[in-house]
């Protein structure tokens, strides 16, 4: 680096005071002030109520008294910790607001709210200086956090970096069993504002700390109700918290992707407005402390080596800090792989700054109990020398003084290194708009000839939330693009090639690959990657691969979730810098598709070209008649696919507002195509779930509820209760469970007392999304019959993972059977499937390659008979010759062989035999038969995106089957098609199946026999 003079004496008076600082700082002892007045009686509960003396620390053994600030008990009525005590949010933000009353050092903000419409908050705290410069230090680190903006000039970032503060965000209990992060963190609030350590104090004059101690507010709020109903019912079981958040439950700490959640796009756009250094979130599922921030390898192939390093330099800090605190248990290595950036921590690794992530250990509520470890929690590893006690008494007061000790550590670590890392925000955001030149790509094409637009601007809108910036070519441009494997040059595999292909996609290290000339017209969108936030760009639209020998064998979640691919959009990865010279400009406004009427007319036309739009568009319109067109056709001079619209009879005013609205494009023409049609209603849907878990429904409930889809949502016990359910739905969808065929239908076992999950005056937060008087009962034998009446009477069941295996085990459907593999290993990833039947409504508006999520999804055996398995090879027997010889018997003329069978898919039922028709009592007739829709594609082109091993095991079965079922239907999915708002790209295949249940049997072909 060459620096002018009076820039280098800067950087060497930076340097020095840097070194001074880190020195000043060794000699700073964790520990009380001798001089400040400690709150005895606090202090003395905080001993009664720690179970060991190791299981505290000089940084929390004691409480600072204040005679103006209140300490917790001012809310709690005891000691952060205190057995039998958990506060609501509403009680911790009322402490917070005290807080923020009695000190100049504390702000409280609002940051939005929840789905069920609790407050979310964010509080500021450090010293007086660092609250009044909170604007004039944010200004500072939004110029660090966007370098164009001082146009990359590195003296003038050291004058940033010298005159901020670095902004250290905690996020707590976003997983609501996990119980201790409010007290720890209004304590910790406390103890920022109030000690005069010369440890503490330091922190609050060098780092600005942001907490939002409760992240899931409406789970939050349901655990308290259920620890409270379990102090009043001390000696009985009581209900476990089956809903956390309004939709899902453990995996809201997976929507950093998908942003579908709102507690996700409010911590989103905290971290964007306040441009924090670190993002550091808490949890409590391993004894004492792991600090997984290091975690396990693979790490994320998208971010920073800096992160990387970073990562180590804090972890390790804090395990030898609390080690030399003689507190068991600390460590940072363990079995959590870096590689999804579905974490909420994870906003910040993809955004420049520093991901963070601990769990300490709690007792999912506030009693204190003997725990007894397992052999692999206590043992000593290499990274673990000094292990958690094979059995100990814990209280939730040792899990609050785990979670402050390690908080306060790496905060005074972090003010004491506060330059470097607010250099390193520089150098990692710089980094980031230098990609182009550098790693690549320059950036990202969506054409904007794409036959989804509507898909394609949800797509880029979750993009915009995650702050990425969209620009928009305003003329057509040329650039190199890689070659598309399949393009005229590189030939397609055989079909014998491909029979004998290695079950996973090859690994081998690749040349560079071909390129050749792409135009895209004008309106295409680019997304530029020499923008401060393209590593989120370039992680979430890449590809992954994770290769099946990985060390790493504990894979921890998704290995893949490739947007372009799992919306069905479009997405070009442009490594050219030309790219970056096209026409375009910033797009400033939220990405939508045009929508409008062309032409003039009495009859309306919108191709079906599976945008989710479409399905808001007919619920909406619910009154509206609206045909499908069973085949494609040509009208206003274009082409139209299968299940396009037709509209005969409705008001243009009222077409042109919706479809304005949707983006959706509209054809008006004067005489309706001739071509056969059926009518496409706006049919009652419900979603059912059982009290056994609700963790993955919860994606297709925030689905439909986003796309305006309206449902009615019952338990398997309403259908266990109700043998009329055809009378009251059309639909029934029963998205995966995870807990097996058998327990859907006998629910918990019956012993003790029963579970209530109600609204009560003990218990005022429960009961609003359903609610029981017992959780136990399942579905029940009643409850199946229930449900196979509704079929035979003319219903649409969809199943999809394990409630297929649930379907076709309880004989729902005749002619598949089903088995789960043994080799295959899909772990969360994206496989190519193929159109097998396009005349099926469930297939319209797709084309013949669409990628789906897969999590080892069940593998389907079709079968023209009841009972029957799907088809089998029959090798040679043992004989005369080479292996496709015919053997000889001996002593006679050689026999004339029958007519080999014609070969059958594996996505296909084997033709019906001479043997079965000779009395066909389990034969199924040609109009009951399965019908397959998609199917996996082979080997070789199965794999898309993340981690394939052992794929010829489900290479070419058969991912989705219309099941015919007396008059109805049973729909089975061994793909997911609704999976944490990442794949909008299949969520049609539902609608379709939903907006066609009573015509699915349209352009099917009948076998004769
Ligand atoms: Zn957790």
């Amino acid at each position: 680096m060459t620096l002018s003079r009076p820039f280098r004496s800067l950087f060497l008076s930076i340097f020095f005071l840097t070194t001074f600082l880190k020195i000043a700082d060794a000699q700073i002892k964790p520990g009380r002030d001798p001089n400040q007045p400690i709150d005895q009686e606090y202090t003395n509960k905080i001993r009664e109520y720690t179970t060991a003396p190791y299981f505290n620390s000089p940084l929390t053994d004691y409480l600072p008294a204040s005679a103006d600030v209140p300490n917790p008990k001012a809310v709690l009525g005891d000691v952060a910790g205190a057995p039998g005590k958990l506060p609501y949010a509403e009680d911790v933000y009322k402490y917070m607001r005290m807080l923020e009353r009695a000190s100049p050092r504390v702000k409280v903000y609002s940051i939005g709210t929840t789905e069920e419409g609790r407050e979310m908050i964010a509080v500021a705290i450090g010293s007086e200086q660092l609250i009044n410069r909170l604007e004039e230090n944010r200004a500072r680190l939004t110029k660090l956090a966007d370098p164009r903006s001082i146009n990359m000039d590195e003296a003038e970032a050291d004058r940033l970096v010298a005159a901020s503060f670095p902004v250290y965000y905690i996020t707590g209990t976003i997983h609501s069993p996990e119980t201790g992060s409010p007290t720890a963190l209004m304590e910790l609030a406390y103890r920022l504002v109030v000690d005069n350590s010369p440890y503490v104090k330091f922190i609050r004059d060098n780092v600005l700390t942001l907490i939002t101690p409760v992240v899931e507010v409406d789970g939050r709020n349901r655990m308290v109700d259920v620890y409270n109903w379990h102090l009043a019912h001390p000696n009985e079981n009581w209900p476990y918290l089956i809903y956390w958040g309004h939709y899902v439950a453990h995996d809201n700490n997976r929507d950093a992707i998908g942003l579908s959640l709102k507690l996700t796009r409010n911590v989103m756009n905290t971290y964007l407005s306040w441009k924090p250094q670190v993002l550091h979130d808490l949890h409590e599922s391993v004894p004492y402390l792991y600090d997984n921030t290091i975690g396990d390898g693979p790490y994320n192939a998208w971010v920073d080596p800096i992160l990387t390093d970073e990562w180590q330099m804090i972890g390790w800090n804090n395990v030898s800090e609390m080690t030399k605190f003689g507190m068991p248990g600390v460590f940072a290595h363990g079995n959590f792989d870096t590689w999804s950036p579905g974490y909420l921590m994870f906003i910040a690794a993809t955004h420049n700054g520093i991901s963070r992530l601990y769990e300490t250990f709690g007792n999912a509520g506030a009693d204190t109990v003997e725990r007894t470890l397992s052999p692999s929690e206590y043992q000593r590893t290499w990274y673990r020398q000094n292990p958690p006690l094979p059995k100990a008494k814990w209280s939730q007061r040792n899990n609050n003084n785990y979670q402050q000790t390690a908080l306060l550590t790496s905060l005074h670590y972090f003010g004491a290194n506060s330059k470097l890392f607010l250099k390193n925000f520089y150098i990692k955001s710089k980094r980031s708009i230098d990609k182009p030149k550098n790693e690549g790509p320059a950036a990202y094409v969506l054409p904007g000839d794409d036959p989804r637009l509507g898909n394609q601007a949800e797509l880029l809108r979750t993009l915009q939330m995650q702050g990425v910036e969209i620009s928009k070519a305003t003329a057509p441009f040329t650039v190199a693009v890689k070659k598309k494997p399949g393009s005229a040059t590189s030939p397609r595999p055989s079909a014998a090639a491909t029979a004998a292909a290695s079950p996973s996609p090859a690994a081998s290290p690749t040349p560079t690959p071909k390129t050749e000339d792409r135009t895209f017209p004008a309106g295409s969108y680019i997304v530029r990657i020499d923008q401060p936030y393209s590593r989120i760009a370039d992680a979430l639209l890449d590809y992954q691969y994770w290769a099946p020998n990985d060390p790493q064998q504990d894979i921890y979640d998704d290995t893949a979730w490739t947007m372009g691919e799992l919306a069905n959009v479009e997405v070009v990865r442009v490594t050219d810098v030309k790219v970056l010279q096209a026409s375009m400009e910033r797009v400033t406004s939220e990405v939508r598709s045009p929508g409008s009427i062309k032409n003039a007319g009495s009859v309306f036309l919108v191709n079906h070209n599976a945008d989710n739009a479409l399905v808001t568009f007919r619920y909406r319109l619910k009154d509206v008649e609206m045909d499908a067109a069973e085949e494609p056709f040509e009208a206003a001079g274009r082409k139209f696919n299968r299940g396009s619209f037709i509209i005969r009879r409705a008001n243009g005013d009222d077409l042109r507002r919706v479809a304005d609205e949707l983006g959706i494009q509209i054809y008006a023409v004067n005489d309706a195509p001739s071509v056969r049609t059926h009518p496409i209603r706006a049919p009652r849907i419900a979603v059912m779930h059982t009290w056994l878990s609700t963790q993955d429904e919860g994606w297709y409930r925030i689905g439909l509820d986003h796309l305006q889809v309206p449902f009615a949502y019952i338990s398997t016990q309403d259908v266990s209760r109700d043998p009329n359910l055809k009378s009251k739905y059309d639909v029934i969808l029963f998205a995966p469970v995870g807990r097996g065929s058998q327990a859907i239908i006998n629910g918990l076992p019956m012993y003790g007392n029963p579970l209530p999950w109600k609204k009560t005056t003990l218990t005022p937060n429960l009961g609003s999304i359903d609610e029981t008087d017992d959780m136990r009962p399942g579905l029940g034998w009643s409850g199946l019959q229930n449900l196979q009446k509704f079929v035979k009477e003319g219903g649409l069941f969809i199943a999809v993972d394990d409630t297929t295996d649930f379907a076709i085990n309880y004989g729902f459907t005749a002619g598949v059977s089903v088995n789960r593999s043994s080799r295959l290993r899909a772990v969360g990833a994206i496989l190519r499937t193929k159109m097998v039947d396009a005349g099926s409504p469930i297939a319209y508006g797709y084309s013949d390659s669409l990628a789906m999520y897969c999590s080892n999804g069940p593998i389907f055996n079709i079968n023209n008979g009841v009972g029957g398995r799907g088809p089998r090879t029959q090798p040679r027997a043992t004989g005369r010759g080479t292996p496709d010889d015919p053997d000889v018997p001996q002593g006679r003329p050689p026999a004339e062989l029958p007519e080999p069978p014609p070969r059958v898919e594996p996505w296909e039922a084997p033709p019906v035999t001479d043997e079965q028709r000779r009395n066909a009592i389990g034969l199924i007739p040609p109009n009951q038969r399965p019908r397959v829709v998609l199917r996996y594609a082979d080997s070789r082109e199965l794999f898309v995106s993340g981690l394939l091993d052992g794929g010829d095991e489900i290479a070419q079965r058969a991912a989705i089957i219309d099941v015919p079922s007396g008059n109805g239907h049973v729909l089975l999915f061994s793909t997911n098609p609704f999976w944490r708002g990442q794949t909008k790209g299949s969520y049609f295949l539902v609608f379709n199946a939903i907006l066609n249940w009573d015509n699915l049997n349209a352009g099917r072909k009948l076998a004769e026999k």
